[in-house]
């Protein structure tokens, strides 16, 4: 159906990995701060490895005692790079249950139905807030549910309220003494 679906996998594949490779094992934070152990050559960030120094001087994955530790720039730089670019393409990619809601939500778009119809888009891009189908669905019935309610809103409604207050006014005026 879409035809860079095979290359924009391959990219989130990639991308998995990279970020799975930059995330301390220990606290699954970002490696900003990377420290390589020594013989062993496992990397973590700066808080695990002192921690470990602290605890029993072991290398929390193959338990070899860390001799030595060093900053991994390449590792931080990477991490840092991750951090200020979240994962897009990831994002890009909804959920099941958000594009459930997404094709509800557009079939009713489509009926005209756009109170329902922005419902089941707000669900769709609170499971996937970058969503950019649901998004532009989501643009399209709110514009077209403010056009609707103003028009059938703006012309009757103002003037039963008025003729409403005129009546009110009227009452007030008669139980009042
Ligand atoms: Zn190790």
């Amino acid at each position: 159906m879409v035809p860079s679906s095979s290359t924009s996998s391959t990219q989130v594949t990639f991308r998995t990995t990279v970020s799975e490779n930059i995330e301390d094992a220990v606290s699954g934070e970002l490696m900003t701060r990377a420290v390589t152990l020594f013989p062993c050559g496992h990397t973590f960030n700066e808080d695990t490895v002192i921690q470990c120094l602290a605890r029993n001087k072991l290398c929390p994955l193959d338990r070899r005692l860390i001799e030595r530790h060093a900053p991994n720039y390449t590792v931080r730089h990477l991490a840092e790079t991750a951090e200020s670019h979240p994962l897009e393409e990831l994002k890009h990619e909804p959920s099941e249950e958000a594009v459930g809601h997404f094709l509800r939500g557009k079939e009713l778009a489509e009926k005209g139905e756009y109170t329902t119809a922005i419902e089941a888009l707000l669900q769709a891009l609170q499971l996937t807030p970058t969503y950019e189908k649901a998004q532009a669905y989501l643009e399209f019935c709110l514009k077209r549910s403010s056009k609707a309610s103003l028009s059938s809103q703006q012309l009757p409604p103002l003037f039963t309220e008025s003729r409403d207050k005129g009546k009110e006014k009227s009452l007030s005026s008669i139980n009042s003494p």
